[in-house]
């Protein structure tokens, strides 16, 4: 083993420079800078190079950690990032916005007593470098395949599903009905967490690979599914989940209480230079309010500091469970804390008061109550219960909804009724082929899923691929003529 690793007694952890809270409330550009060259392989040599490397094992994507932590520290970095790309279509945007908290950083065996090796910043590290140096191509497959697949959804799981099928030559078409490719990375993810022009840059790696995109294209309204799979001879279903659980309380439907992704997505389209009218109208807009975020997950983490950042006047977290368990990163708690952001946990909404308006009604409080975590229920998860006589009025000129998202009825907005799905909506695959009940059909992401991560995303998507393929290869193989005996 290198003389340089090992070095995490005598070298602290450290993670990029993080811009003081003071001056990122006030602008959406990522928190962290990148590594210096020399800290990024002094922070790589801290690896201790496990023979069962359990940041590997817990990784999705089950990346090569330790040898391209080792390659870092060798300052090989090229060949660092040969290494991790062959993992990871997209580790650059891994490296920022996974939670490494639960995944690979979280099961560093250094961990205990030393803090983790920064396994996410490296990463990023790598790949940044990369591009920057030119060293990030587009694809020219060794051979074109005449077989197309049609994919629904230009989120991470169907991007990286496209980049695999395109090494290995095939023609990809990618349909969405957004007007941008990216899916929740372009208007869910907030700019702090991800800057929109690495995704951008991911955009334009693929159409330079010759994969191609429509747009402004809804499948089950402008395209059928069934002349998708006329014109394809395999079609992947990458939709992701976007209907929004609600609150069954009184007054929920009030002006100035919104769904986090309406909010999110109008703010991430400001971003990218657009006039939003729900922003010019101040109804999206959180600039001299009081907003209350209702959720402990990823998504009222990325509005709560959403909000922050558009100058309101206050920013709370109502969340039914305490810290320990809720679902979002701790990282981002304490992001969200550190730029004023005031958590009241153990506390549920239950019912919506509101004012005279110039235009009706508009909310004016949120009254709470007091949880007690109960009992585990049949998950081992403490069950939420109120404490009576325990209310409290909180605040409120503009409430976000964050409480997790289920799939829409995909047979109905495909329209393709014959569609199997999950009790849950989800689309229902046989886990080993990844294909549907319908021939040809494969399904990959949240879609089958549900909610989940970008990481988990991207795995699905190489999966989907070297599934499609393998159906794609045996079908072109039983076309064969076969030979007089
Ligand atoms: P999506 O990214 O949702 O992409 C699906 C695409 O399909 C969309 O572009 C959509 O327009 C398109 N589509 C849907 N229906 C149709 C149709 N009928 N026709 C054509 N196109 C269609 N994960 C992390 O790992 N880290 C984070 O920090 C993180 N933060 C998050 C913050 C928010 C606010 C949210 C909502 C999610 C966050 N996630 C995070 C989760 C992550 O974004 C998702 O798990 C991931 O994007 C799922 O990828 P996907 O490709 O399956 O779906
Ligand atoms: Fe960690 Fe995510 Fe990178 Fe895997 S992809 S090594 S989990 S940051
Ligand atoms: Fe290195 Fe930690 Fe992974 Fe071990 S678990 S190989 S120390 S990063």
């Amino acid at each position: 083993m290198a003389e340089r690793m090992l070095k995490f007694v005598g070298t602290p952890q450290a993670m990029p420079q993080k811009r003081p809270a003071a001056a990122r409330r006030h602008d959406f550009q990522e928190i962290y800078s990148e590594f210096a060259r020399d800290k990024a392989a002094e922070q790589a040599a801290r690896c201790s190079q496990c023979g069962v490397p359990f940041c590997q094992v817990h990784c999705p994507l089950h990346n090569n950690i330790p040898d391209w932590l080792k390659l870092t520290a060798e300052g090989r970095v090229d060949e660092a990032y040969e290494l991790s790309s062959a993992t990871n279509n997209f580790p650059e945007i891994c490296g920022r916005i996974c939670p490494q908290d639960r995944l690979c950083e979280g099961n560093c065996v250094i961990e205990k007593g030393f803090e983790s090796v920064t396994i996410g910043a490296v990463e990023k590290y790598i790949t940044d470098t990369a591009w920057e140096r030119g060293w990030v191509k587009p694809i020219v497959p060794r051979r074109e395949r005449p077989e197309s697949v049609g994919i629904v959804g230009a989120g991470p799981a169907g991007l990286a599903a496209a980049e695999q099928l395109r090494r290995k030559g095939y023609q990809v078409a990618i349909y969405d009905r957004y007007d941008r490719v990216g899916g929740l990375l372009i208007y869910g993810i907030p700019n702090f967490k991800l800057e929109k022009e690495i995704v951008q840059r991911r955009e334009k790696l693929l159409r330079d690979s010759k994969v191609t995109f429509q747009l402004n294209c809804e499948v089950g309204r402008d395209v059928t599914m069934a002349e998708l799979r006329e014109r394809h001879d395999a079609v992947l279903i990458a939709t992701g989940v976007y209907k929004a659980r609600d609150i069954a309380a009184p007054g929920v439907g009030l002006p100035g209480i919104a769904p986090a992704l309406d909010y999110l997505t109008a703010s991430n389209r400001a971003g990218l230079g657009e006039t939003v009218r729900e922003i010019e109208s101040g109804m999206l807009d959180a600039k001299g309010k009081n907003v209350v975020v209702i959720g402990g997950g990823d998504t009222a983490m990325d509005c709560v500091r959403t909000a922050v950042r558009q100058g309101a006047k206050s920013v709370k977290c109502l969340y039914r469970r305490d810290r320990a368990n809720m679902p979002g990163s701790q990282r981002e708690v304490k992001h969200a804390e550190e730029e004023g952001v005031e958590f009241v946990w153990l506390s549920a909404p239950q019912a919506f008061l509101g004012k005279k308006a110039a235009k009706g009604q508009q909310v004016s409080h949120v009254r709470t109550v007091r949880i007690h975590l109960g009992m585990p229920d049949a998950t081992g998860r403490q069950t939420p219960q109120e404490i009576p006589d325990s209310h409290v009025n909180i605040e409120a000129d503009l409430v976000l909804k964050a409480l997790g998202f289920d799939p829409e009825d995909l047979p109905a907005m495909l329209a393709a009724p014959e569609l199997g799905v999950t009790g849950w909506g989800t689309v229902q695959i046989d886990w080993k082929s990844m294909m549907t009940n319908l021939d040809g059909v494969f399904a990959a992401g949240d879609i089958v899923r549900g909610a989940s991560l970008v990481v988990w995303a991207v795995r699905d998507g190489r999966d989907a691929a070297e599934r499609i393929h393998g159906y794609l290869t045996a079908k072109a193989a039983a076309a064969l003529p076969v030979a007089a005996e």
